[in-house]
């Protein structure tokens, strides 16, 4: 069965966002995607791949992620947030990288790690 990827960047993140799912288009292509709103409309339209969009994070879209790794639907969540700048959706952003170590799912908070994952992902 295909393992599903989460995406989502803060806005000063998406354009790393976007150039790492075109780097890894090839790979991406072979798991089913889903993202935030904005996140997942932008890397569709770059890339082509088809990406299930959920809200945009501010609006509840992190909330729905972490829903859906709490029920056992993402195999890994590449989330590219900004350490530089405050969110008003704060909470959702910690509240999300709890439940993916409440439920032991790989979470890739930059580019470095992201990398390593994705082609850790490849083998298996
Ligand atoms: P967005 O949400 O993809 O809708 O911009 C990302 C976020 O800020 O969590």
């Amino acid at each position: 069965m295909k393992k599903t990827i989460a995406l989502i960047a803060h806005d000063n993140k998406k354009p790393e966002i976007i150039e790492w799912a075109n780097k890894n288009k090839e790979i991406l292509q072979n798991f089913n995607l889903c993202g935030t709103g904005t996140t997942s409309k932008k890397i569709q339209e770059s890339t082509g791949l088809k990406v299930k969009g959920y809200l945009s994070g501010p609006l509840g879209g992190d909330q729905q992620i972490g829903a859906l790794v709490a029920t056992g639907e993402i195999d890994l969540v590449v989330f590219f947030c900004d350490p530089l700048q405050a969110q008003p959706h704060d909470p959702d952003v910690k509240a999300l990288l709890r439940i993916t170590n409440v439920y032991n799912v790989a979470i890739a908070t930059n580019v470095a790690t992201a990398d390593l994952v994705i082609k850790s992902m490849t083998n298996n």
